[in-house]
């Protein structure tokens, strides 16, 4: 990697690094946007290049190009618009190695992790090109009066979407969620995490090499508070991915604008293991659950709570597969774990685990920053003892740090769970499947898994997936996650008969006959 060192920065020297070469110019830039941010390696902290700093006069362009390609968008056939993404799906298999360089060095993640965003956009967008037609044809409803009322319900694209994207996941949480956007009608244009938007960009370039008119995906780079009001004040939608305090910043501002809005945020994830649990199993599905992607996982295991009977065992167990992972900061399979993606990052997981330390907890593995492997990488870190003065017992951590804690019974380890502000994701490990799913029925999340962490609900894309309480509004993937891109329009015709009492009979005539046929209406199945 070369880096080149710039005072003055300019669009034009943006592309220090080979693997993003030319990517900046994919960004809709206003003729007075000059100022940019630079990016750089989270793996060695070396500058790799830099994305314009837009500003408002940019997403006005954006949104008005945008708005403009919509149009004839969204009068194409659906067979038309899934065939482009049945290309795009091509086209992210084919490119996948570029797109795993991309994503690790934006994010300093394993490369493990970063394949896991290549194939949830692959699975996405081939779900997705199988079901327009069936999510978005015209249906027939019940008219009121048998017979003369004649409804019809249309799902009519809101327009533009804009999507607000985080560092985290910024292939898989930029792309899945603009894909359907794009497959039910409307334009998108997305604000990407300034740490991350290569990655974006890239998924832009592809989707117009399998066929998307130009300008129909926008994208808009730079810092949230700079280029998030204008965007929601423009667009039809806001679909936010992000932390909970800058999700309720956003959902104040889509409110105030009356614009619909989804938001998937922050979660507190528990898991609880039951004294049946195949241990062999529940041990490696839950280190994976709770250190992938580095624990900068909205969905990761942030808290496990283990039976009594089991929990020593669990405890010696989960510590030492947790010493068995591997971190590195290479462009390769081999390491499990990667680097965290920020110094701000680093000095958030480093003060939780400081403050638990200083207030009793005890760290079993883990629970330093390793410098000698690159600038942000954290040890995964394993701690019991938490309670509830420790910020780390409830706030969400995200990072590589999980909290055991022992329970007695059921109904404890139920309590526990729902005793949290979010209600994201959540596990169950039990050799009954029947008593697991009774369980994960109680628990007040989004998602829950029996027997994984959270592969088996988030990949499982045609099923809604979204957070309770703190963790969100609306949901993403499935049926849900296409419709929400649209507006219901209910046409209905009337023929013969309308409302009104017919000519010449009086209201209580009307009256009682209306309310015959109602009670009628109800009593005959045909006819509800
Ligand atoms: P983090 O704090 O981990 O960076 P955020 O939730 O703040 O996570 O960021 C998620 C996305 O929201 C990023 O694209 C970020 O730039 C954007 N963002 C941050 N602040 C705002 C804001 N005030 N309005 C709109 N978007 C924002």
């Amino acid at each position: 990697m070369t880096v080149s060192e710039t005072g003055s920065a300019s669009l034009d020297i943006a592309t220090e690094d080979e693997r993003i070469a030319g990517l900046v110019d994919l960004v809709t830039v206003a003729d007075s946007t000059t100022e940019t941010i630079p990016v750089e390696a989270p793996f060695d902290g070396e500058r790799i290049g830099a994305i314009p700093a837009c500003g408002e006069a940019d997403v006005e362009l954006a949104v008005e190009r945008a708005r403009e390609a919509q149009r004839s968008w969204a009068e194409r056939d659906i067979a038309e618009r899934e065939e482009v993404l049945s290309r795009f799906q091509d086209l992210v298999l084919d490119r996948r190695k570029e797109l795993l360089d991309i994503i690790q060095l934006e994010t300093g993640k394993a490369r493990r992790t970063a394949f896991e965003e290549v194939q949830v956009v692959a699975l996405t967008a081939g779900y997705y090109s199988h079901r327009g037609e069936r999510f978005l044809g015209r249906e027939k409803r019940k008219g009121v009066m048998p017979v003369l009322t004649d409804v019809e319900v249309n799902h009519v694209p809101v327009g533009v979407a804009g999507l607000i994207s985080p560092w985290n996941y910024p292939f898989e949480l930029a792309l899945s969620d603009a894909l359907p956007a794009l497959l039910a009608g409307n334009a998108v244009v997305i604000k990407p995490a300034e740490q991350t938007s290569f990655i974006a960009l890239k998924g832009k370039q592809l989707l117009e090499e399998a066929g998307l008119p130009a300008d129909l995906f926008q994208i808009v780079t730079g810092t949230g508070p700079d280029i998030g009001p204008t965007l929601t004040e423009t667009v039809d939608y806001v679909g936010f991915t992000g932390s909970t305090a800058t999700g309720r910043i956003v959902a104040e501002q889509a409110g105030r604008n009356l614009k619909k809005c989804s938001l998937e945020l922050g979660g507190k994830n528990p898991a609880l293991v039951f004294p049946d649990a195949d241990l062999d199993r529940t041990v490696e599905g839950m280190v994976q659950g709770a250190f992938s992607n580095t624990g900068q996982l909205c969905i990761a295991i942030e808290r496990c709570y283990v039976h009594e009977d089991i929990f020593d065992e669990f405890v010696d167990r989960f510590v030492a597969a947790t010493e068995e992972l591997e971190l590195g900061a290479t462009y390769d399979f081999k390491p499990g774990v990667g680097s965290l993606v920020s110094e701000e990052q680093l000095e958030k997981v480093t003060a939780h685990v400081e403050d638990a330390k200083a207030s009793g907890a005890t760290v079993h593995v883990g629970g330093e920053a390793r410098p000698d492997l690159g600038p942000y990488f954290f040890e995964p870190t394993v701690l019991t003892d938490v309670d509830l003065d420790m910020d780390l017992c409830c706030e969400e951590t995200f990072g590589p740090v999980v909290s055991i804690y022992p329970f007695s019974t059921t109904e404890e380890a139920v309590e526990e769970a729902n005793d949290t502000d979010y209600g994201l994701n959540a596990s169950v490990w039990t050799s009954d499947t029947e008593f697991g799913r009774d369980v994960a029925r109680r628990i007040r999340a989004g998602t829950v898994n029996v027997n994984e962490a959270y592969g088996a609900t988030y990949a499982s894309i045609d099923a809604p997936m979204g957070g309770m309480k703190d963790s969100g509004i609306g949901r993403r993937h499935g049926k849900e996650g296409l419709l929400k891109y649209t507006e219901s329009q209910n046409v209905a015709v009337q023929k013969g008969q309308g409302m009104a009492p017919p000519d010449g009979v009086p209201f209580w005539l009307y009256a009682k006959l209306t309310s015959g046929a109602l009670r009628l209406f109800d009593k005959v199945p045909g006819l509800r």
